[in-house]
Protein backbone atom coordinates (compact mmCIF):
# COMPACT_ATOMS: atom_id res chain seq x y z
CA UNK A 1 0.00 0.00 0.00
CA UNK A 2 2.33 2.56 -0.99
CA UNK A 3 -0.30 5.65 -1.68
CA UNK A 4 -0.63 7.66 1.58
CA UNK A 5 -4.48 8.09 0.57
CA UNK A 6 -4.55 4.21 0.84
CA UNK A 7 -2.40 4.30 4.16
CA UNK A 8 -4.57 6.64 5.88
CA UNK A 9 -7.85 4.91 4.54
CA UNK A 10 -6.19 1.51 5.88
CA UNK A 11 -6.40 3.40 9.51
CA UNK A 12 -9.72 4.91 9.35
CA UNK A 13 -11.83 1.67 7.94
CA UNK A 14 -12.46 -2.12 8.65
CA UNK A 15 -10.31 -4.00 7.06
CA UNK A 16 -11.95 -5.60 5.00
CA UNK A 17 -13.39 -2.34 3.61
CA UNK A 18 -10.25 -1.45 1.51
CA UNK A 19 -9.81 -3.67 -1.70
CA UNK A 20 -6.17 -3.14 -3.63
CA UNK A 21 -5.99 -6.89 -5.22
CA UNK A 22 -5.59 -6.81 -8.69
CA UNK A 23 -8.20 -9.42 -9.33
CA UNK A 24 -10.68 -8.02 -7.07
CA UNK A 25 -10.35 -4.99 -8.74
CA UNK A 26 -10.44 -6.29 -12.37
CA UNK A 27 -14.02 -6.11 -13.03
CA UNK A 28 -14.41 -2.77 -11.43
CA UNK A 29 -12.03 -1.56 -13.92
CA UNK A 30 -14.27 -2.27 -17.12
CA UNK A 31 -17.27 -0.75 -18.49
CA UNK A 32 -20.30 -3.28 -18.94
CA UNK A 33 -20.15 -2.85 -22.68
CA UNK A 34 -16.08 -3.66 -21.94
CA UNK A 35 -15.20 -0.88 -24.31
CA UNK A 36 -13.83 0.90 -21.77
CA UNK A 37 -10.43 -0.14 -19.40
CA UNK A 38 -10.01 1.88 -16.01
CA UNK A 39 -7.06 2.06 -13.90
CA UNK A 40 -7.28 3.18 -9.49
CA UNK A 41 -5.51 3.16 -6.39
CA UNK A 42 -8.41 0.83 -5.55
CA UNK A 43 -11.86 0.24 -3.91
CA UNK A 44 -13.72 1.18 -0.61
CA UNK A 45 -16.34 0.19 0.51
CA UNK A 46 -18.10 1.95 3.40
CA UNK A 47 -20.29 0.84 5.57
CA UNK A 48 -22.10 3.90 6.45
CA UNK A 49 -22.98 7.54 5.67
CA UNK A 50 -20.34 8.04 7.81
CA UNK A 51 -17.49 5.97 6.92
CA UNK A 52 -18.48 7.92 3.55
CA UNK A 53 -18.20 11.35 4.80
CA UNK A 54 -14.58 10.03 6.00
CA UNK A 55 -13.47 8.80 2.43
CA UNK A 56 -14.59 11.49 0.68
CA UNK A 57 -12.49 14.08 3.60
CA UNK A 58 -9.25 12.04 3.46
CA UNK A 59 -9.92 11.39 -0.69
CA UNK A 60 -9.81 15.70 -0.92
CA UNK A 61 -6.78 15.74 1.88
CA UNK A 62 -4.95 13.62 -0.96
CA UNK A 63 -6.10 15.08 -4.05
CA UNK A 64 -7.64 12.03 -5.40
CA UNK A 65 -10.66 11.88 -7.15
CA UNK A 66 -13.88 9.74 -6.12
CA UNK A 67 -15.61 7.45 -7.91
CA UNK A 68 -18.66 6.09 -7.30
CA UNK A 69 -19.75 2.57 -8.27
CA UNK A 70 -22.83 0.30 -7.88
CA UNK A 71 -23.11 -2.75 -9.74
CA UNK A 72 -21.20 -1.68 -12.72
CA UNK A 73 -24.10 -2.41 -15.27
CA UNK A 74 -24.62 1.30 -16.51
CA UNK A 75 -24.02 1.53 -20.29
CA UNK A 76 -22.27 5.12 -20.67
CA UNK A 77 -18.74 4.63 -18.87
CA UNK A 78 -20.06 6.33 -15.87
CA UNK A 79 -18.85 4.38 -13.02
CA UNK A 80 -15.11 3.46 -14.78
CA UNK A 81 -12.33 5.46 -13.56
CA UNK A 82 -10.20 6.30 -15.93
CA UNK A 83 -7.69 8.52 -13.73
CA UNK A 84 -4.63 6.37 -12.01
CA UNK A 85 -5.19 8.65 -9.13
CA UNK A 86 -8.64 7.76 -8.45
CA UNK A 87 -10.63 5.50 -5.55
CA UNK A 88 -13.53 3.61 -6.73
CA UNK A 89 -16.01 4.13 -4.01
CA UNK A 90 -18.48 1.14 -3.94
CA UNK A 91 -21.94 0.88 -2.34
CA UNK A 92 -21.95 -2.88 -1.48
CA UNK A 93 -22.04 -2.64 2.08
CA UNK A 94 -24.99 0.15 2.06
CA UNK A 95 -27.23 -2.62 1.49
CA UNK A 96 -29.71 -2.00 4.46
CA UNK A 97 -33.69 -1.74 4.12
CA UNK A 98 -33.68 1.64 6.78
CA UNK A 99 -37.70 1.95 6.67
CA UNK A 100 -40.67 0.44 5.30
CA UNK A 101 -44.13 1.83 5.71
CA UNK A 102 -46.79 0.30 4.01
CA UNK A 103 -49.19 2.77 4.83
CA UNK A 104 -47.79 5.82 3.80
CA UNK A 105 -46.02 3.59 0.49
CA UNK A 106 -42.82 4.67 1.19
CA UNK A 107 -39.51 2.61 1.55
CA UNK A 108 -36.03 4.13 2.89
CA UNK A 109 -33.13 1.94 1.25
CA UNK A 110 -29.24 2.41 0.57
CA UNK A 111 -27.26 3.01 -1.87
CA UNK A 112 -26.15 -0.40 -2.40
CA UNK A 113 -29.49 -2.28 -2.03
CA UNK A 114 -29.87 -4.30 -5.54
CA UNK A 115 -33.43 -3.51 -7.43
CA UNK A 116 -34.45 -7.11 -7.31
CA UNK A 117 -34.21 -7.13 -2.75
CA UNK A 118 -35.99 -4.02 -3.24
CA UNK A 119 -38.65 -5.24 -4.75
CA UNK A 120 -38.81 -8.11 -2.92
CA UNK A 121 -38.91 -5.95 0.50
CA UNK A 122 -42.08 -4.25 -1.14
CA UNK A 123 -43.24 -6.81 -2.44
CA UNK A 124 -43.54 -8.59 1.51
CA UNK A 125 -45.67 -5.94 2.52
CA UNK A 126 -48.21 -6.60 -0.47
CA UNK A 127 -46.70 -3.45 -2.40
CA UNK A 128 -45.08 -2.85 -5.41
CA UNK A 129 -41.49 -0.74 -6.28
CA UNK A 130 -42.18 -0.92 -10.06
CA UNK A 131 -39.04 0.18 -11.33
CA UNK A 132 -37.99 -3.07 -13.60
CA UNK A 133 -35.05 -3.44 -15.87
CA UNK A 134 -32.90 -6.17 -17.05
CA UNK A 135 -30.58 -5.43 -14.85
CA UNK A 136 -32.58 -5.85 -12.19
CA UNK A 137 -30.41 -8.51 -10.65
CA UNK A 138 -27.43 -6.64 -10.18
CA UNK A 139 -28.31 -2.79 -10.53
CA UNK A 140 -28.10 -0.99 -7.21
CA UNK A 141 -29.71 1.86 -5.70
CA UNK A 142 -27.61 4.45 -5.95
CA UNK A 143 -26.76 4.01 -9.54
CA UNK A 144 -30.38 3.75 -10.41
CA UNK A 145 -30.49 6.95 -8.60
CA UNK A 146 -27.25 8.53 -10.62
CA UNK A 147 -28.65 6.94 -13.69
CA UNK A 148 -31.92 8.13 -13.33
CA UNK A 149 -32.83 4.63 -14.79
CA UNK A 150 -36.14 4.05 -16.39
CA UNK A 151 -36.71 0.53 -18.10
CA UNK A 152 -39.84 -1.36 -18.89
CA UNK A 153 -42.65 0.11 -16.56
CA UNK A 154 -42.11 3.52 -17.63
CA UNK A 155 -45.19 4.24 -19.93
CA UNK A 156 -47.21 3.97 -16.39
CA UNK A 157 -45.08 4.40 -13.10
CA UNK A 158 -42.17 6.70 -14.61
CA UNK A 159 -38.56 7.12 -14.64
CA UNK A 160 -36.54 7.29 -11.24
CA UNK A 161 -36.88 10.46 -10.75
CA UNK A 162 -40.85 10.41 -10.69
CA UNK A 163 -40.19 7.42 -7.90
CA UNK A 164 -37.74 8.99 -5.71
CA UNK A 165 -39.39 11.06 -2.77
CA UNK A 166 -35.81 11.80 -0.68
CA UNK A 167 -32.11 11.73 -0.55
CA UNK A 168 -29.39 11.45 1.33
CA UNK A 169 -26.00 12.03 -0.14
CA UNK A 170 -22.52 13.21 0.64
CA UNK A 171 -21.14 16.43 -0.39
CA UNK A 172 -17.77 17.35 -1.76
CA UNK A 173 -17.04 18.86 1.24
CA UNK A 174 -17.58 16.03 3.61
CA UNK A 175 -21.31 17.51 4.78
CA UNK A 176 -24.30 15.27 4.13
CA UNK A 177 -27.36 16.54 2.76
CA UNK A 178 -30.20 15.22 4.78
CA UNK A 179 -33.02 15.43 2.29
CA UNK A 180 -34.59 11.78 2.90
CA UNK A 181 -37.83 13.46 3.43
CA UNK A 182 -41.09 10.82 2.76
CA UNK A 183 -43.55 13.83 1.96
CA UNK A 184 -45.07 13.51 -1.13
CA UNK A 185 -46.02 17.49 -0.96
CA UNK A 186 -43.07 19.27 0.23
CA UNK A 187 -42.93 22.51 -1.67
CA UNK A 188 -39.95 24.26 -0.32
CA UNK A 189 -38.20 26.04 -2.77
CA UNK A 190 -35.22 24.18 -5.67
CA UNK A 191 -36.55 20.68 -5.71
CA UNK A 192 -32.17 19.54 -4.37
CA UNK A 193 -32.84 15.73 -4.25
CA UNK A 194 -33.59 16.64 -8.29
CA UNK A 195 -30.02 17.66 -8.90
CA UNK A 196 -28.67 13.99 -7.73
CA UNK A 197 -30.99 11.91 -9.81
CA UNK A 198 -28.98 12.08 -13.03
CA UNK A 199 -26.07 13.39 -11.83
CA UNK A 200 -24.06 9.92 -12.57
CA UNK A 201 -22.20 9.95 -9.71
CA UNK A 202 -20.61 14.17 -10.30
CA UNK A 203 -22.36 15.93 -7.44
CA UNK A 204 -21.91 13.66 -4.41
CA UNK A 205 -21.82 10.27 -2.97
CA UNK A 206 -26.01 8.77 -2.65
CA UNK A 207 -26.35 6.62 0.34
CA UNK A 208 -29.79 6.62 0.45
CA UNK A 209 -33.03 7.18 -0.84
CA UNK A 210 -36.91 6.92 -0.13
CA UNK A 211 -38.83 5.63 -2.60
CA UNK A 212 -42.62 5.67 -3.80
CA UNK A 213 -44.54 2.25 -3.50
CA UNK A 214 -47.66 1.26 -5.20
CA UNK A 215 -50.35 -1.18 -4.55
CA UNK A 216 -49.35 -4.49 -5.19
CA UNK A 217 -50.13 -5.91 -8.68
CA UNK A 218 -52.37 -9.24 -8.89
CA UNK A 219 -52.47 -9.92 -12.42
CA UNK A 220 -50.97 -8.85 -16.07
CA UNK A 221 -52.26 -9.19 -19.58
CA UNK A 222 -49.64 -9.10 -22.16
CA UNK A 223 -49.89 -9.38 -26.24
CA UNK A 224 -48.40 -9.52 -29.19
CA UNK A 225 -49.61 -7.87 -32.18
CA UNK A 226 -48.00 -8.33 -35.69
CA UNK A 227 -48.24 -4.65 -37.22
CA UNK A 228 -47.21 -3.58 -41.12
CA UNK A 229 -45.29 -0.87 -40.11
CA UNK A 230 -44.13 1.44 -37.48
CA UNK A 231 -47.51 3.94 -38.41
CA UNK A 232 -49.36 1.06 -37.12
CA UNK A 233 -47.69 0.66 -34.34
CA UNK A 234 -48.28 4.66 -33.61
CA UNK A 235 -51.73 4.21 -34.40
CA UNK A 236 -52.28 1.16 -31.76
CA UNK A 237 -49.93 2.75 -28.96
CA UNK A 238 -52.86 6.11 -29.15
CA UNK A 239 -55.97 4.04 -28.92
CA UNK A 240 -54.52 1.90 -26.66
CA UNK A 241 -53.52 4.68 -23.72
CA UNK A 242 -57.12 6.16 -24.61
CA UNK A 243 -59.01 3.02 -24.16
CA UNK A 244 -56.88 1.36 -21.67
CA UNK A 245 -55.70 4.42 -19.36
CA UNK A 246 -54.33 3.65 -16.00
CA UNK A 247 -53.93 -0.36 -16.81
CA UNK A 248 -51.53 0.06 -19.48
CA UNK A 249 -48.12 -0.67 -17.95
CA UNK A 250 -46.06 -1.35 -21.07
CA UNK A 251 -46.08 -0.59 -24.63
CA UNK A 252 -42.98 -1.98 -26.59
CA UNK A 253 -41.93 -1.64 -30.21
CA UNK A 254 -40.14 -4.92 -32.08
CA UNK A 255 -38.98 -4.68 -35.59
CA UNK A 256 -38.19 -7.32 -38.25
CA UNK A 257 -34.73 -7.77 -37.92
CA UNK A 258 -34.98 -7.89 -34.10
CA UNK A 259 -37.22 -11.10 -34.41
CA UNK A 260 -35.08 -12.42 -36.79
CA UNK A 261 -32.32 -12.44 -34.65
CA UNK A 262 -34.25 -13.56 -32.09
CA UNK A 263 -35.02 -16.69 -33.87
CA UNK A 264 -31.34 -17.40 -34.70
CA UNK A 265 -29.81 -17.29 -31.69
CA UNK A 266 -32.86 -18.02 -28.95
CA UNK A 267 -34.62 -20.74 -30.95
CA UNK A 268 -36.50 -21.68 -27.99
CA UNK A 269 -38.27 -18.83 -27.25
CA UNK A 270 -41.46 -19.21 -29.24
CA UNK A 271 -42.09 -16.31 -31.82
CA UNK A 272 -45.95 -16.55 -32.80
CA UNK A 273 -45.86 -15.60 -36.28
CA UNK A 274 -45.22 -17.19 -39.38
CA UNK A 275 -43.65 -15.08 -41.23
CA UNK A 276 -42.13 -12.62 -39.47
CA UNK A 277 -43.93 -9.45 -39.64
CA UNK A 278 -42.31 -5.87 -40.53
CA UNK A 279 -43.52 -5.01 -36.89
CA UNK A 280 -44.71 -6.22 -33.70
CA UNK A 281 -46.06 -3.89 -30.35
CA UNK A 282 -45.87 -5.72 -27.05
CA UNK A 283 -48.88 -4.55 -24.95
CA UNK A 284 -48.99 -4.89 -21.42
CA UNK A 285 -51.44 -4.78 -18.65
CA UNK A 286 -51.41 -5.09 -15.38
CA UNK A 287 -53.69 -4.11 -11.90
CA UNK A 288 -55.28 -4.98 -9.26
CA UNK A 289 -58.44 -6.59 -11.21
CA UNK A 290 -58.25 -10.43 -11.73
CA UNK A 291 -56.49 -11.55 -14.63
CA UNK A 292 -59.57 -12.38 -16.43
CA UNK A 293 -60.75 -9.25 -16.65
CA UNK A 294 -57.64 -7.91 -17.69
CA UNK A 295 -57.12 -10.03 -20.75
CA UNK A 296 -60.99 -9.21 -21.42
CA UNK A 297 -59.93 -5.55 -21.84
CA UNK A 298 -56.92 -6.37 -23.98
CA UNK A 299 -59.18 -8.48 -26.03
CA UNK A 300 -61.58 -5.84 -26.48
CA UNK A 301 -58.86 -3.31 -27.64
CA UNK A 302 -57.41 -5.61 -30.31
CA UNK A 303 -60.60 -6.39 -31.45
CA UNK A 304 -61.99 -2.59 -31.77
CA UNK A 305 -58.01 -1.70 -33.33
CA UNK A 306 -59.03 -4.91 -35.96
CA UNK A 307 -56.20 -7.23 -34.55
CA UNK A 308 -57.77 -10.28 -33.60
CA UNK A 309 -54.92 -12.15 -35.07
CA UNK A 310 -52.50 -11.10 -31.79
CA UNK A 311 -51.29 -13.71 -29.86
CA UNK A 312 -52.55 -13.05 -26.33
CA UNK A 313 -50.49 -14.80 -23.55
CA UNK A 314 -53.35 -17.58 -21.97
CA UNK A 315 -51.07 -17.80 -18.57
CA UNK A 316 -48.29 -16.43 -17.01
CA UNK A 317 -45.42 -18.67 -18.23
CA UNK A 318 -46.92 -17.21 -22.00
CA UNK A 319 -46.75 -13.61 -20.39
CA UNK A 320 -43.58 -14.67 -19.92
CA UNK A 321 -42.42 -15.71 -23.11
CA UNK A 322 -43.80 -13.17 -24.89
CA UNK A 323 -41.27 -10.57 -22.54
CA UNK A 324 -38.72 -13.01 -22.92
CA UNK A 325 -38.85 -12.48 -26.35
CA UNK A 326 -38.47 -8.68 -26.17
CA UNK A 327 -35.80 -8.93 -22.99
CA UNK A 328 -33.36 -11.02 -25.29
CA UNK A 329 -32.88 -8.93 -27.88
CA UNK A 330 -29.65 -7.20 -26.58
CA UNK A 331 -28.27 -10.40 -26.21
CA UNK A 332 -29.14 -12.04 -29.45
CA UNK A 333 -27.50 -9.09 -31.15
CA UNK A 334 -24.12 -9.67 -29.24
CA UNK A 335 -24.25 -13.27 -30.15
CA UNK A 336 -25.12 -11.46 -33.82
CA UNK A 337 -21.46 -9.83 -33.77
CA UNK A 338 -20.89 -5.90 -33.55
CA UNK A 339 -23.69 -3.48 -33.20
CA UNK A 340 -23.39 0.29 -32.68
CA UNK A 341 -25.74 1.15 -29.90
CA UNK A 342 -28.50 4.15 -29.44
CA UNK A 343 -30.88 4.90 -26.78
CA UNK A 344 -32.92 7.53 -28.56
CA UNK A 345 -35.38 9.58 -26.71
CA UNK A 346 -38.36 10.51 -29.38
CA UNK A 347 -41.34 12.79 -29.72
CA UNK A 348 -43.56 9.48 -29.62
CA UNK A 349 -46.02 10.60 -32.58
CA UNK A 350 -42.47 11.37 -34.48
CA UNK A 351 -41.23 7.62 -34.31
CA UNK A 352 -42.81 6.49 -37.53
CA UNK A 353 -41.08 9.51 -39.16
CA UNK A 354 -37.84 9.57 -37.97
CA UNK A 355 -37.27 5.33 -38.47
CA UNK A 356 -38.50 5.85 -41.81
CA UNK A 357 -35.83 8.83 -42.19
CA UNK A 358 -33.25 6.80 -40.46
CA UNK A 359 -33.86 4.06 -42.88
CA UNK A 360 -33.21 5.50 -45.84
CA UNK A 361 -30.58 7.55 -44.41
CA UNK A 362 -28.32 4.56 -43.38
CA UNK A 363 -29.11 2.70 -47.17
CA UNK A 364 -27.63 5.59 -48.71
CA UNK A 365 -24.82 6.29 -46.08
CA UNK A 366 -24.01 2.86 -44.43
CA UNK A 367 -25.86 0.53 -46.12
CA UNK A 368 -24.03 -2.39 -44.48
CA UNK A 369 -25.33 -1.30 -41.40
CA UNK A 370 -28.60 -3.98 -40.21
CA UNK A 371 -30.82 -2.00 -38.26
CA UNK A 372 -32.64 -3.35 -35.02
CA UNK A 373 -35.19 -1.31 -33.83
CA UNK A 374 -37.32 -1.89 -30.76
CA UNK A 375 -37.60 -0.08 -27.48
CA UNK A 376 -40.27 1.69 -25.01
CA UNK A 377 -42.43 3.23 -27.77
CA UNK A 378 -44.80 4.41 -25.31
CA UNK A 379 -42.04 6.25 -23.56
CA UNK A 380 -40.53 8.15 -26.58
CA UNK A 381 -37.51 5.50 -26.11
CA UNK A 382 -36.28 3.88 -29.06
CA UNK A 383 -33.06 1.44 -29.27
CA UNK A 384 -31.65 1.98 -32.69
CA UNK A 385 -29.34 -0.28 -33.23
CA UNK A 386 -27.14 -1.13 -35.89
CA UNK A 387 -25.55 -4.27 -36.73
CA UNK A 388 -22.31 -4.41 -37.93
CA UNK A 389 -20.82 -6.95 -40.33
CA UNK A 390 -16.59 -6.39 -39.15
CA UNK A 391 -14.88 -5.39 -36.03
CA UNK A 392 -12.10 -4.02 -38.10
CA UNK A 393 -13.79 -0.78 -39.10
CA UNK A 394 -16.21 -0.88 -36.51
CA UNK A 395 -15.10 2.96 -34.94
CA UNK A 396 -15.48 4.77 -38.05
CA UNK A 397 -18.71 3.01 -38.86
CA UNK A 398 -20.15 3.86 -35.12
CA UNK A 399 -18.70 7.24 -35.95
CA UNK A 400 -20.47 8.09 -39.07
CA UNK A 401 -23.46 5.89 -37.70
CA UNK A 402 -24.06 8.41 -34.53
CA UNK A 403 -23.38 11.55 -36.79
CA UNK A 404 -26.37 10.74 -38.60
CA UNK A 405 -28.80 9.14 -36.26
CA UNK A 406 -28.44 12.15 -33.99
CA UNK A 407 -28.48 14.93 -36.48
CA UNK A 408 -31.89 13.23 -37.76
CA UNK A 409 -32.85 12.67 -33.87
CA UNK A 410 -32.61 16.40 -33.06
CA UNK A 411 -34.04 17.46 -36.31
CA UNK A 412 -37.14 15.09 -35.30
CA UNK A 413 -37.16 17.07 -32.01
CA UNK A 414 -35.30 14.00 -29.97
CA UNK A 415 -32.48 13.64 -27.96
CA UNK A 416 -29.25 11.71 -27.82
CA UNK A 417 -30.12 9.81 -24.57
CA UNK A 418 -33.30 8.74 -23.12
CA UNK A 419 -32.39 6.07 -20.15
CA UNK A 420 -29.13 5.65 -20.04
CA UNK A 421 -27.31 9.05 -19.43
CA UNK A 422 -24.91 10.38 -20.98
CA UNK A 423 -21.54 9.45 -18.77
CA UNK A 424 -17.98 9.21 -20.63
CA UNK A 425 -19.53 7.93 -24.28
CA UNK A 426 -21.83 10.30 -25.11
CA UNK A 427 -20.15 13.42 -23.43
CA UNK A 428 -18.71 14.91 -26.52
CA UNK A 429 -21.38 14.85 -28.31
CA UNK A 430 -23.35 16.47 -25.15
CA UNK A 431 -21.05 19.08 -25.43
CA UNK A 432 -21.43 19.87 -28.96
CA UNK A 433 -25.12 19.56 -29.50
CA UNK A 434 -27.18 20.44 -26.83
CA UNK A 435 -27.72 23.74 -25.55
CA UNK A 436 -24.54 26.04 -24.95
CA UNK A 437 -26.72 27.25 -22.04
CA UNK A 438 -27.71 23.87 -20.32
CA UNK A 439 -24.37 23.19 -20.60
CA UNK A 440 -22.79 26.39 -19.05
CA UNK A 441 -25.51 25.70 -16.09
CA UNK A 442 -24.86 22.18 -15.51
CA UNK A 443 -20.82 23.19 -15.06
CA UNK A 444 -21.89 26.18 -12.65
CA UNK A 445 -23.72 24.15 -10.37
CA UNK A 446 -21.11 21.13 -10.56
CA UNK A 447 -18.37 24.23 -9.74
CA UNK A 448 -20.96 25.13 -7.12
CA UNK A 449 -21.58 21.80 -5.22
CA UNK A 450 -17.47 20.37 -6.37
CA UNK A 451 -15.33 23.03 -6.96
CA UNK A 452 -12.42 21.22 -6.89
CA UNK A 453 -13.60 18.15 -9.11
CA UNK A 454 -13.62 15.56 -6.17
CA UNK A 455 -16.90 13.53 -7.68
CA UNK A 456 -16.48 11.82 -11.20
CA UNK A 457 -14.20 13.95 -13.30
CA UNK A 458 -14.79 13.38 -17.46
CA UNK A 459 -18.08 12.36 -16.95
CA UNK A 460 -21.72 14.24 -17.83
CA UNK A 461 -20.15 17.22 -17.23
C1 LIG B 1 -28.92 -6.14 -19.30
C2 LIG B 1 -29.05 -4.68 -18.98
C3 LIG B 1 -30.29 -4.06 -19.15
C4 LIG B 1 -30.43 -2.71 -18.86
N1 LIG B 1 -31.66 -2.14 -19.03
C5 LIG B 1 -31.82 -0.84 -18.74
C6 LIG B 1 -33.10 -0.22 -18.92
O1 LIG B 1 -34.05 -0.83 -19.37
N2 LIG B 1 -33.21 1.07 -18.58
C7 LIG B 1 -32.17 1.80 -18.08
O2 LIG B 1 -32.35 2.98 -17.77
N3 LIG B 1 -30.94 1.25 -17.93
C8 LIG B 1 -30.75 -0.04 -18.25
N4 LIG B 1 -29.52 -0.61 -18.10
C9 LIG B 1 -28.40 0.22 -17.61
C10 LIG B 1 -28.09 0.09 -16.09
O3 LIG B 1 -28.53 -1.10 -15.56
C11 LIG B 1 -28.71 1.22 -15.32
O4 LIG B 1 -28.12 2.39 -15.77
C12 LIG B 1 -28.53 1.14 -13.79
O5 LIG B 1 -29.24 2.22 -13.23
C13 LIG B 1 -27.10 1.21 -13.32
O6 LIG B 1 -27.04 0.81 -11.96
P1 LIG B 1 -25.66 0.33 -11.32
O7 LIG B 1 -25.87 0.11 -9.87
O8 LIG B 1 -25.10 -0.79 -12.09
O9 LIG B 1 -24.78 1.64 -11.51
P2 LIG B 1 -23.27 1.79 -12.00
O10 LIG B 1 -23.13 1.29 -13.39
O11 LIG B 1 -22.36 1.26 -10.99
O12 LIG B 1 -23.16 3.37 -12.01
C14 LIG B 1 -23.92 4.15 -12.91
C15 LIG B 1 -23.68 5.64 -12.64
O13 LIG B 1 -24.19 5.99 -11.37
C16 LIG B 1 -23.15 6.50 -10.53
N5 LIG B 1 -23.36 5.98 -9.18
C17 LIG B 1 -23.35 4.68 -8.78
N6 LIG B 1 -23.58 4.61 -7.46
C18 LIG B 1 -23.72 5.87 -7.01
C19 LIG B 1 -23.95 6.45 -5.73
N7 LIG B 1 -24.09 5.72 -4.63
N8 LIG B 1 -24.02 7.80 -5.64
C20 LIG B 1 -23.88 8.57 -6.73
N9 LIG B 1 -23.66 8.09 -7.96
C21 LIG B 1 -23.59 6.75 -8.11
C22 LIG B 1 -21.85 6.01 -11.15
O14 LIG B 1 -20.77 6.87 -10.84
C23 LIG B 1 -22.20 6.02 -12.62
O15 LIG B 1 -22.05 7.30 -13.17
C24 LIG B 1 -29.32 -1.96 -18.41
C25 LIG B 1 -28.08 -2.58 -18.25
C26 LIG B 1 -27.94 -3.93 -18.54
C27 LIG B 1 -26.60 -4.56 -18.34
Amino acid sequence: MSHPLLAELATLLPANALVTAADKLAPRLLDQRKRMQGQTLGLALPSSTAEVVQIVQACRRHGVVIVPQGGNTGLVGGATPMQANSLIVGSDKLNRIRALDPAGYTLTAEAGCILDDIRTAAESADRLFPLWLGSSGSARLGGLVGTNAGGLQVQRYGNTRELVLGIEAVLADGRIYQGLHTLRKRNAGYDLKQLFIGAEGTLGFVTAATLRLFPAERSEAVALVALPDPEAVLALFAQAKAQLGEVLTAFEMIDAEALRIMAKHFPSIAQPFSPIPPCAALIALSGGEAEQVLNERLAELLIAAGHEDAALAQDGSQAKALWALREHIPAAQTREGPSIKHDLALPISAIPAFVRAARAALAEQLPEARPVVFGHMGDGNLHFNLGWPRREDFEQAEARANALLFDLTLAHGGDLSAEHGIGRLRLAEADARHDPVERALMREIKATLDPDGVFNPGVLV
